[in-house]
């Protein structure tokens, strides 16, 4: 029995050891039950903390949105459904000078636009109103009216839009007024400054280019006189650095002209062939001279006369020929001109140096020259491109590149130009030749005496020694005594300008009634020939006076008895 107890004990034992594990687990169990509760009660007092936190945002909310109404610029308001005034920004009050908010509740935009608003106006607006809730997205209008009758016109922009809830019925309506008064006068001004800008080119561009012309127009007569082979160079060195410098001069006022927005256009007909081919023989001579071969193709289909602007078109094709120029100094220039519909299409490629691939992207930015330690010896103001690329914009095309560094380069112009018909060239320039008129009674009225210099040397080679003026009024005056076959009219004089000059001597009637006047331009600009035509003139000149077109000039206008 002791064993048998003893065993028993053990047993008993055993199981109070078990029921101690029990004891403890159920207790470890108890505990972390405990520390999940302490954890749930701590989380929920935070959450009545995070409560309050959003108490205190919507307050703030409240307290912002009264920030905004109170000192927003723009008159915002707000009606309902009615179109009843539902709530608005201070500005109303203080600009339509009302008290306070009682004032207007509840009245209707009709009875508070009615204030400032004529019938007219109450009638644009009550359609705005319409038009906004039936087409559901906000309508503008701009209108100057005064909102504080107290004489204050303003300009206002004015949105109206209809807001509608999840369902689609009607809940209000916004009127938002944004005063654009400051903004349209600081616009004004900017216009004003800019056309100061352009009027300040205008004149620049006359008075830089009047004493470069007399320059190159004089070199020209003195190399044509006895000179000693010394002073033959001199010459023909002073020719063309003159050349060079009217062309970078001529560049910067370009680039400003277009910057100002101020670069016209000037479409006429021409004979367009004749304009390849001469482009054709002045690069030739040169890339001659570079001993690089030139390979001109211009499509057969390329019409015989066109309407575009000659000198422009010719700028863009000139600046890449002469870039294929600069930068090739071996192998071929391939020139191409063909028709793709309305489009013309001109390509200059080169075997020249090439232009390396991170450099194409700023190739026709202003001021920018790429890859200049090679180009060092090169002369150039890096506005070329950029200028060709506007050119060809404002020609309704555009100008592209591919090239391949160290191998060459391919310039692809696409330009709009309209094909014309033979009948539409108004005078088929002959070719400068040489003749004498050493009878004809020529007038030649310009302000600028070496202008005079110069055209009197260029009528020299035509035997003409004419009569001059140096202002409008002179002109008049000698015309009034004597009979002209010819008078060529500066435009822009001091006192009696050319075009007032011109009226006065065809209003005088008599021996001078149907003299061909011409007038002398410096700066032919969109429109001008129908301005000079319109004013009496029979044509118009370009100063430079070019040879060619002055020798033309005398055929067509002089009696032709005078011309031997
Ligand atoms: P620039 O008066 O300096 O020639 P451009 O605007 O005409 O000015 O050209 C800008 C730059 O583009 C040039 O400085 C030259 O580096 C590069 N470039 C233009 N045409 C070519 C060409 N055909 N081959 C290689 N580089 C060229």
């Amino acid at each position: 029995m002791p064993l048998k107890d003893e065993n028993q004990l053990k047993e008993l034992q055993e199981q109070l050891r078990a029921k101690d594990l029990e004891v403890k687990r159920l207790n470890r169990e108890l505990h972390s039950m405990q520390v999940i509760f302490d954890r749930y009660k701590q989380v929920s007092k935070s959450s009545e903390g995070m409560k309050a936190v959003i108490a205190l945002n919507k307050s703030k909310q409240e307290s912002y949105l009264s920030m905004l109404i109170g000192n927003s610029p723009d008159i915002i308001m707000i009606f309902d459904s009615y179109g009843r005034f539902a709530y608005s920004t201070t500005a109303f009050l203080k600009t339509a000078r009302i008290e306070n908010f009682g004032l207007i509740n509840g009245r209707t935009w009709q009875e508070i636009f009615a204030k400032f608003a004529d019938e007219k106006l109450m009638s644009r607006i009550e359609s705005a109103f319409a038009e906004t809730a039936d087409k559901k997205e906000t309508v503008s209008l701009e209108e100057n009216i005064d909102i504080g009758g107290n004489g204050d016109f303003r300009s206002y922009k004015i949105q109206l839009t209809s807001v509608f809830n999840e369902t689609g019925g009607l809940m209000g309506s916004l009127a938002i007024f944004h005063d654009l008064t400051e903004l349209l006068a600081a616009k004004k001004t900017a216009e004003e400054a800019n056309q100061a800008k352009s009027d300040f080119l205008a004149t620049m561009s006359h008075e830089i280019r009047t004493p470069m012309n007399a320059v190159i127009g004089l070199t020209e007569i003195i190399k044509k006189t006895a000179l000693s082979p010394e002073q033959k160079v001199h010459m023909y060195n002073i020719g063309n650095s003159s050349k060079l410098l009217l062309g970078i001069i001529n560049d910067i006022l370009d680039f400003s002209k277009i910057e100002a927005g101020k670069l016209d256009i000037v479409p006429d007909y021409f004979d367009f062939k004749k304009f390849l081919h001469n482009i054709q023989s002045v690069f030739q001579v040169m890339f001659t001279q570079k001993k690089l071969k030139f390979v001109c193709s211009f499509d057969e289909n390329l019409p015989k006369v066109v309407f575009g602007d000659e000198k422009r078109i010719n700028q863009v094709l000139s600046n890449l020929l002469n870039n294929a120029l600069k930068y090739t100094n071996e192998g071929t220039i391939t020139f191409s001109a063909r028709k793709e519909e309305d489009i013309f299409c001109f390509d200059i490629a080169d075997t020249g140096i090439g232009i390396k691939k991170e450099d194409l992207p700023r190739l026709f930015t202003a001021f920018e020259q790429v890859d200049k330690r090679k180009n060092k010896k090169v002369v150039g103001t890096g506005l070329g491109l950029a200028i060709t690329k506007r050119l060809c914009e404002l020609m309704g095309g555009s100008v592209s590149v591919k090239s391949d560094y160290g191998v060459g380069s391919l310039f692809r112009v696409r330009i709009r130009i309209e094909p014309g018909k033979e009948e539409d060239l108004e005078e088929n320039l002959s070719e400068a030749r040489s003749f004498s008129a050493a009878s004809a009674k020529v007038l030649l009225v310009d302000d600028v005496d070496i202008n005079i210099i110069v055209a009197e040397a260029m009528l020299k080679e035509y035997k003409i020694v004419p009569d001059t003026a140096l202002n409008g009024s002179q002109a008049v005056e000698m015309a009034s005594k004597k009979k002209y076959d010819l008078i060529f009219m500066d435009h822009m004089m001091p006192e009696m300008d050319g075009v007032e000059a011109t009226q006065k001597i065809r209003s005088l009637g008599g021996h001078n009634s149907g003299v061909p006047i011409i007038a002398l331009t410096a700066n032919a600009v969109s429109g001008a020939k129908e301005m000079f035509l319109k004013n009496g003139f029979n044509g118009f000149l370009s100063k430079p006076i070019d040879i060619q077109s002055l020798s033309s000039c005398l055929v067509k206008w002089l009696p032709q008895n005078l011309i031997k």
